[in-house]
Protein backbone atom coordinates (compact mmCIF):
# COMPACT_ATOMS: atom_id res chain seq x y z
CA UNK A 1 0.00 0.00 0.00
CA UNK A 2 0.94 3.41 -0.94
CA UNK A 3 0.94 5.37 2.27
CA UNK A 4 2.31 8.22 4.19
CA UNK A 5 2.27 10.18 1.38
CA UNK A 6 1.10 13.83 0.46
CA UNK A 7 0.93 14.67 -3.04
CA UNK A 8 0.02 18.62 -3.48
CA UNK A 9 -1.22 20.15 -6.41
CA UNK A 10 -0.83 23.85 -6.58
CA UNK A 11 -0.89 27.01 -9.47
CA UNK A 12 -2.95 29.93 -10.12
CA UNK A 13 -6.91 29.56 -11.64
CA UNK A 14 -7.36 28.35 -14.75
CA UNK A 15 -4.04 25.57 -14.41
CA UNK A 16 -5.62 22.34 -13.77
CA UNK A 17 -5.44 21.77 -10.50
CA UNK A 18 -8.78 20.05 -10.07
CA UNK A 19 -8.17 18.32 -13.61
CA UNK A 20 -5.45 16.89 -12.29
CA UNK A 21 -6.38 15.71 -8.74
CA UNK A 22 -9.28 13.96 -10.40
CA UNK A 23 -7.23 12.40 -12.91
CA UNK A 24 -5.37 10.93 -10.32
CA UNK A 25 -8.00 9.95 -8.03
CA UNK A 26 -9.66 7.73 -11.72
CA UNK A 27 -6.33 6.06 -11.08
CA UNK A 28 -7.10 5.10 -7.40
CA UNK A 29 -10.22 3.96 -8.17
CA UNK A 30 -8.86 1.67 -11.30
CA UNK A 31 -6.03 0.13 -8.71
CA UNK A 32 -9.32 -0.66 -6.55
CA UNK A 33 -8.25 1.61 -3.74
CA UNK A 34 -10.86 3.17 -1.13
CA UNK A 35 -11.19 6.87 -1.52
CA UNK A 36 -12.68 9.86 0.02
CA UNK A 37 -13.00 13.19 -2.21
CA UNK A 38 -13.24 16.22 -0.02
CA UNK A 39 -14.14 19.60 -1.05
CA UNK A 40 -15.36 22.63 1.00
CA UNK A 41 -18.70 23.71 1.09
CA UNK A 42 -17.60 27.33 0.34
CA UNK A 43 -16.64 25.92 -3.26
CA UNK A 44 -19.26 27.92 -5.25
CA UNK A 45 -18.46 25.62 -8.57
CA UNK A 46 -19.56 22.69 -7.13
CA UNK A 47 -23.12 21.46 -7.37
CA UNK A 48 -24.54 19.47 -5.04
CA UNK A 49 -22.20 16.62 -3.44
CA UNK A 50 -19.92 16.77 -6.48
CA UNK A 51 -16.62 18.32 -6.94
CA UNK A 52 -16.81 19.69 -11.22
CA UNK A 53 -13.43 20.73 -12.95
CA UNK A 54 -13.33 23.64 -15.62
CA UNK A 55 -13.51 20.98 -18.16
CA UNK A 56 -16.76 19.49 -16.95
CA UNK A 57 -15.21 16.45 -15.01
CA UNK A 58 -16.97 15.45 -11.86
CA UNK A 59 -17.15 13.05 -9.03
CA UNK A 60 -18.48 12.35 -5.84
CA UNK A 61 -17.28 14.84 -2.88
CA UNK A 62 -18.33 15.14 0.41
CA UNK A 63 -18.74 18.61 1.49
CA UNK A 64 -16.88 19.93 4.88
CA UNK A 65 -17.47 23.59 6.85
CA UNK A 66 -14.04 23.33 8.12
CA UNK A 67 -10.77 21.29 8.56
CA UNK A 68 -11.86 19.19 11.81
CA UNK A 69 -14.93 17.90 10.06
CA UNK A 70 -12.66 16.50 7.43
CA UNK A 71 -11.91 13.50 10.11
CA UNK A 72 -15.33 13.07 10.97
CA UNK A 73 -16.25 11.90 6.91
CA UNK A 74 -12.98 10.19 6.69
CA UNK A 75 -12.83 6.33 7.88
CA UNK A 76 -10.31 3.56 8.41
CA UNK A 77 -11.23 2.22 5.28
CA UNK A 78 -10.11 5.12 3.00
CA UNK A 79 -6.33 4.46 1.58
CA UNK A 80 -6.99 7.88 0.04
CA UNK A 81 -8.14 10.94 0.97
CA UNK A 82 -8.42 13.61 -2.31
CA UNK A 83 -9.25 17.16 -1.49
CA UNK A 84 -9.72 20.67 -3.74
CA UNK A 85 -9.32 23.94 -2.91
CA UNK A 86 -7.04 23.67 0.34
CA UNK A 87 -6.48 27.64 0.61
CA UNK A 88 -10.21 27.64 1.73
CA UNK A 89 -9.09 25.67 4.97
CA UNK A 90 -8.96 27.18 8.40
CA UNK A 91 -5.60 26.73 10.55
CA UNK A 92 -6.76 23.01 11.70
CA UNK A 93 -6.08 21.44 8.43
CA UNK A 94 -2.37 21.56 8.82
CA UNK A 95 -3.07 19.19 11.50
CA UNK A 96 -5.91 17.28 10.20
CA UNK A 97 -4.07 16.53 7.16
CA UNK A 98 -0.92 15.16 9.47
CA UNK A 99 -2.88 13.23 11.14
CA UNK A 100 -4.37 11.77 7.68
CA UNK A 101 -0.53 10.47 6.60
CA UNK A 102 0.67 9.58 10.34
CA UNK A 103 -2.76 6.94 10.33
CA UNK A 104 -0.81 5.67 6.46
CA UNK A 105 -2.89 7.23 4.10
CA UNK A 106 -2.01 8.45 0.93
CA UNK A 107 -3.53 12.50 0.50
CA UNK A 108 -3.75 14.70 -2.64
CA UNK A 109 -4.61 18.39 -2.44
CA UNK A 110 -5.30 20.98 -4.41
CA UNK A 111 -4.87 24.87 -3.33
CA UNK A 112 -4.07 28.15 -4.95
CA UNK A 113 -0.80 29.46 -4.00
CA UNK A 114 -1.36 33.05 -4.31
CA UNK A 115 -4.46 35.24 -3.79
CA UNK A 116 -5.43 38.07 -6.22
CA UNK A 117 -2.86 40.33 -4.28
CA UNK A 118 -0.06 37.59 -5.52
CA UNK A 119 0.43 37.16 -1.68
CA UNK A 120 0.16 32.95 0.29
CA UNK A 121 -3.24 32.13 0.23
CA UNK A 122 -4.57 30.43 3.44
CA UNK A 123 -2.20 27.76 5.13
CA UNK A 124 -0.85 26.93 1.67
CA UNK A 125 2.82 27.78 2.73
CA UNK A 126 2.57 24.99 5.81
CA UNK A 127 1.09 22.59 3.50
CA UNK A 128 3.18 23.00 1.03
CA UNK A 129 6.11 22.42 3.59
CA UNK A 130 4.21 19.24 4.69
CA UNK A 131 3.92 17.97 1.44
CA UNK A 132 6.35 14.72 0.53
CA UNK A 133 5.52 15.96 -3.71
CA UNK A 134 4.32 19.63 -5.00
CA UNK A 135 3.05 19.90 -8.48
CA UNK A 136 3.30 23.81 -9.31
CA UNK A 137 1.14 23.87 -12.29
CA UNK A 138 1.15 27.44 -14.75
CA UNK A 139 -1.77 28.22 -16.74
CA UNK A 140 -2.37 30.09 -20.27
CA UNK A 141 -2.03 33.82 -19.70
CA UNK A 142 -5.29 35.45 -20.56
CA UNK A 143 -3.35 38.57 -21.85
CA UNK A 144 -0.65 37.99 -23.89
CA UNK A 145 -0.53 33.88 -24.63
CA UNK A 146 2.23 32.85 -22.58
CA UNK A 147 2.16 29.80 -21.29
CA UNK A 148 3.84 30.60 -17.58
CA UNK A 149 1.05 32.21 -16.22
CA UNK A 150 1.40 31.32 -12.31
CA UNK A 151 -0.70 34.65 -10.97
CA UNK A 152 -4.31 35.35 -10.71
CA UNK A 153 -5.99 38.68 -11.65
CA UNK A 154 -8.79 40.06 -10.12
CA UNK A 155 -11.11 41.57 -12.34
CA UNK A 156 -14.39 44.08 -11.92
CA UNK A 157 -16.13 45.13 -14.93
CA UNK A 158 -13.03 44.23 -17.42
CA UNK A 159 -10.37 46.17 -15.01
CA UNK A 160 -7.84 45.17 -12.38
CA UNK A 161 -8.69 46.19 -8.79
CA UNK A 162 -6.25 47.38 -6.08
CA UNK A 163 -5.38 45.11 -3.15
CA UNK A 164 -7.78 47.49 -1.01
CA UNK A 165 -11.05 46.46 -3.04
CA UNK A 166 -14.21 45.10 -0.60
CA UNK A 167 -13.78 41.13 -0.77
CA UNK A 168 -17.39 41.05 -2.28
CA UNK A 169 -18.13 43.78 -4.70
CA UNK A 170 -21.90 44.24 -4.81
CA UNK A 171 -23.51 44.99 -7.88
CA UNK A 172 -19.98 44.61 -9.77
CA UNK A 173 -19.20 42.17 -12.26
CA UNK A 174 -16.64 40.70 -11.09
CA UNK A 175 -14.04 37.37 -12.53
CA UNK A 176 -10.74 36.09 -12.51
CA UNK A 177 -8.13 35.28 -14.74
CA UNK A 178 -4.79 33.43 -15.06
CA UNK A 179 -1.96 35.97 -16.39
CA UNK A 180 1.66 35.63 -16.46
CA UNK A 181 4.21 37.74 -13.97
CA UNK A 182 4.62 40.34 -16.86
CA UNK A 183 0.79 41.19 -17.25
CA UNK A 184 -0.21 40.47 -13.82
CA UNK A 185 -1.60 44.24 -12.31
CA UNK A 186 -2.05 45.07 -8.90
CA UNK A 187 -2.77 49.34 -8.96
CA UNK A 188 -1.05 51.65 -6.81
CA UNK A 189 0.50 48.84 -4.56
CA UNK A 190 3.30 47.04 -6.08
CA UNK A 191 5.29 47.87 -3.75
CA UNK A 192 4.07 47.17 -1.04
CA UNK A 193 3.07 44.21 -1.61
CA UNK A 194 6.77 43.61 -1.88
CA UNK A 195 7.61 45.18 0.89
CA UNK A 196 5.76 42.29 2.58
CA UNK A 197 7.79 39.88 0.83
CA UNK A 198 11.36 41.31 1.86
CA UNK A 199 10.39 41.76 5.50
CA UNK A 200 9.80 37.68 5.61
CA UNK A 201 13.49 37.17 4.52
CA UNK A 202 14.84 40.05 6.86
CA UNK A 203 16.17 38.07 10.07
CA UNK A 204 17.18 39.37 13.29
CA UNK A 205 16.15 42.38 15.75
ZN1 LIG B 1 1.10 37.56 -20.04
Amino acid sequence: MQGYIFELITGPMGCGKTEELLRRVRRTIIAKKKVTVISPEIDTRAHGDYIESRNGLWLDAKKVKNAAQILTVTNDEDEIIAIDELQFFDENIVKVISKLIDSGKKVIGTGLDLDFKAEPFGYMPELMCLATKIDKLAAVCMKCGSENATRTQRLVDGQPVDKNSPLIMIGGNETYEARCMKCYELPDCKSESRKREFKLLHFGA
